[in-house]
């Protein structure tokens, strides 16, 4: 890694350069000729920061991007968000804000300026009182799911964007980085979490998304929430962290701790893991398909025999959203492209005992994956 990372926070900018925000627009518009769609219907949430930088809070009243097929997109926004509209990068993308007062109908302006208009995609994420109002105010518009229609642009990551996500990369290993300084025997899981929380955001992230500090048994329950139980000597301890960049940008890491000596039942199948993680992440390249990713990992922990204790798929893809497409999983037979970004995370679980999950986030190259994590994946014993 030789891009100069800087120090925490300091360097990362809130939003991708203007001309890669025009860009995204352009390949929207073109997106939505090619899928038939009159326009995009964007609300609050990461298509509206995807395309925009628009980092716009989700509210009741209706803020909505408008990308036609041709012609220049505009936006609606309540009066009183309007400062927050133009000082986002859609004050310097030509993007015109139309503003909305208290009394007027926001869904009726949306309306009638597209009266003519065959079909409309609204993002994934929007409100169904929202999706419902906009088609009581244009019956005769045909709704679909704007999905489709960007997920061609949010999957494959451009140079920026995996910047970014190296960024967030190396944030979160300065927080793994620091583990060793509050993970003891005697305190609580929810003690340690508030600190790795403060160091999450003491690092360059803007927001904490999860913290699991999952110890001993609980260790067996992928997702655990911190609990009030007691770190104990002989403890494995699964810690995942993860946590939102100025940008949008996410991160996501999970790394194996010890404190003292963990059970030798224990240390048998964290090498299984580790092989297993190992082989997913040399896996990767283009060409080859999302589930064979999956598969790579699982053979090795199938063959040693702890198959059944690997509950749940090998990875997700991440960007402005820790869980996005592409899914690394059995089924999915999309064939990995360059600029793809997703989590290799294969796990073993022995319920009423503990557990095990080695995560990194790896991005698809021109011929091989590489990792954005960088934190010794072998066991950490405290
Ligand atoms: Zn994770
Ligand atoms: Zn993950």
């Amino acid at each position: 890694m030789t891009e100069p990372l800087g120090l925490p926070g300091t360097d990362v900018p809130h939003h991708p350069p203007l001309a890669e925000l025009a860009s995204r627009l352009e390949r929207a518009q073109r997106a939505a000729r090619a899928h038939e769609v009159d326009a995009l219907l964007i609300t609050p949430g990461p298509d509206l920061r995807y395309l925009t930088g628009y980092d716009a809070v989700a509210l009741e009243r209706l803020t909505c991007l408008v990308v036609p097929a041709s012609g220049a997109p505009w936006i609606v926004v309540p009066r009183l968000e309007s400062p927050a509209a133009n000082a986002s990068p859609i004050g310097s993308l030509g993007v015109e804000v139309r503003e909305w007062s208290e009394t007027d109908d926001p869904y009726s302006l949306v309306g009638s300026l597209l009266a003519e208009r065959g079909r409309v995609a609204l993002d994934n994420h929007m409100w169904a009182e929202k999706v419902l109002r906009l088609r009581a105010a244009m019956p005769h518009v045909d709704q679909m799911l704007a999905g489709p229609v960007l997920r061609e642009l949010r999957l494959c990551k451009t140079d920026a964007e995996i910047m970014a996500l190296t960024r967030a990369g190396a944030a979160i290993d300065r927080v793994h980085a620091r583990v060793h300084e509050w993970l003891r025997p005697g305190r609580t899981e929810l003690e340690v979490g508030k600190d790795i929380a403060e160091a999450i955001i003491a690092e360059g992230h803007v927001r904490v998304d999860f913290v699991i500090v999952a110890s001993g048994p609980n260790g067996a329950s992928p997702h655990h929430e911190l609990s009030d139980r007691v770190i104990e000597v002989g403890d494995p301890v699964v810690v995942d962290i993860g946590g939102t960049m100025p940008d949008g940008y996410c991160s996501d890491e999970t790394r194996m701790y010890s404190v003292g000596q963990p059970p030798a039942q224990f240390l048998e199948y964290y090498a299984v893991l580790l092989a297993a993680q190992e082989a997913a992440c040399r896996h990767v390249a283009p060409g080859v398909t999302a589930e064979s990713v999956d598969q790579a990992a699982r053979w090795i922990i199938d063959e040693a025999g702890f198959g059944e204790y690997f509950i749940h798929r090998t990875g997700h893809g991440i960007g402005l959203e820790t869980h996005e497409e592409p899914y690394i999983v059995r089924g999915n037979t999309e064939e990995l492209r360059p600029g793809m970004a997703f989590s290799i995370e294969p796990g073993i679980y022995l319920p009423g005992r503990h557990g095990a999950r080695i995560e990194d986030i790896l991005v698809c190259g021109s011929q091989t994956g590489e990792r954005l994590n960088h934190r010794p994946r072998e066991l950490i014993i405290l």
